[in-house]
């Protein structure tokens, strides 16, 4: 059987998609695609090959059904460049292969994230972990701060390699905001928990925009599996069990019965709901296969 493969994701093999001030996103291969998926699929349920709109019918039919592992049988091969605080959170998606460039073996590079005046936010009064929407005063002003103590703490790291110390040591003081450089690989099951944990306006936008990039290549490599992914799960909206029940109580016209912070939860849940772009529906989307 020849290689799967995808005209859209061969056109974006080796581009640096830049992401940040100095950082990128880079396909560097890939194995598989829509294709190897419902191959995969087809497999496990013993039926040879058919028509496009039934590949599409049958993806959807997975991904609306956990059925993961065909997804699995899809490789993606990244080269990326970003901050150390974004590696450090990227780093807990455990189920990638990675290989870092090595502070011991090699001269770090004078490379550091210095953020663009609009990131300079304050803190978030309802999230302890994030930022609001609202520019700080002094934004500029911070922003030269953070370079000073990067260029000052860089020439204290070329001191010290100048000096004869171990570059394993010397890079001890070198700040999160130092890049990094990696080689990772993962399946595109696994791939999809990333984007989608990743994606979400809850992660930090320092890593959104990587995984935004990198979304843009599992797109390229499988379209269809892309487009199933933005359906069953980047579209869906999880409910907990008292939620459901308040559903229930305002579809027969009652009041969610909900207060405080439940409630307010609920309400972002609702609100998103309503903001949903619902793609064109199709049967392939929604309907059983054999
Ligand atoms: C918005 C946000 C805020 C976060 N804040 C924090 C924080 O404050 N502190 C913090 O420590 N972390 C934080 N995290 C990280 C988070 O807790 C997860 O570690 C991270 O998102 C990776 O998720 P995962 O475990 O599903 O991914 P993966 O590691 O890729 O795992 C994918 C799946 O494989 C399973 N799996 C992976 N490895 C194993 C294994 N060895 N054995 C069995 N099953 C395995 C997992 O259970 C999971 O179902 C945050 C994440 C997000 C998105």
């Amino acid at each position: 059987m020849a290689r799967s493969t995808s005209p859209e994701a061969d056109a974006l093999l080796d581009q640096e998609i830049k992401v940040l001030d100095k950082g990128f996103v880079r396909l560097v291969d890939y194995l598989g695609n829509d294709e190897r998926i419902v191959q995969a699929a087809r497999v496990s349920y013993g039926s040879g090959t058919k028509s496009f709109r039934q590949d599409r019918a049958l993806i959807h039919y997975l991904l609306r059904n956990d059925h993961t592992s065909p997804f699995e049988q899809v490789i993606l091969t990244f080269h990326c460049k970003m901050p150390i605080f974004v590696a450090r959170q990227w780093v807990r998606h455990r189920t990638a292969r990675l290989n870092e460039i090595s502070g011991r073996y090699s001269i770090m590079k004078d490379e550091f994230y210095v953020p663009s005046v609009d990131q300079m936010r304050g803190q978030s009064e309802d999230n302890k972990q994030a930022r609001s929407e609202d520019v700080v005063a002094d934004g500029g002003r911070m922003i030269d701060q953070m370079a000073e103590d990067q260029r000052q703490l860089y020439k204290h790291y070329q001191d010290m390699v100048a000096g004869g110390l171990a570059r394993e040591i010397a890079r001890a003081n070198l700040p999160l905001s130092l890049y990094t450089e990696w080689y990772w690989q993962i399946d595109l099951h696994n791939l999809m928990r990333f984007l989608h944990l990743r994606m979400d306006s809850h992660a930090q936008y320092e890593i959104r925009v990587f995984a935004e990039a990198m979304a843009q290549c599992a797109k390229a490599v499988a379209p269809m599996a892309y487009e199933a992914f933005e359906e069953h799960i980047v579209g869906a909206v999880r409910f907990s069990r008292a939620e459901c029940a308040a559903l229930a109580q305002m579809l027969s016209g009652g009041e969610s019965g909900l207060d405080g912070r439940a409630l307010a939860i609920f309400e972002q849940k609702l609100a998103r709901m309503k903001s949903v772009n619902p793609a064109e529906p199709t049967d392939e989307m929604a309907a059983p296969t054999d």
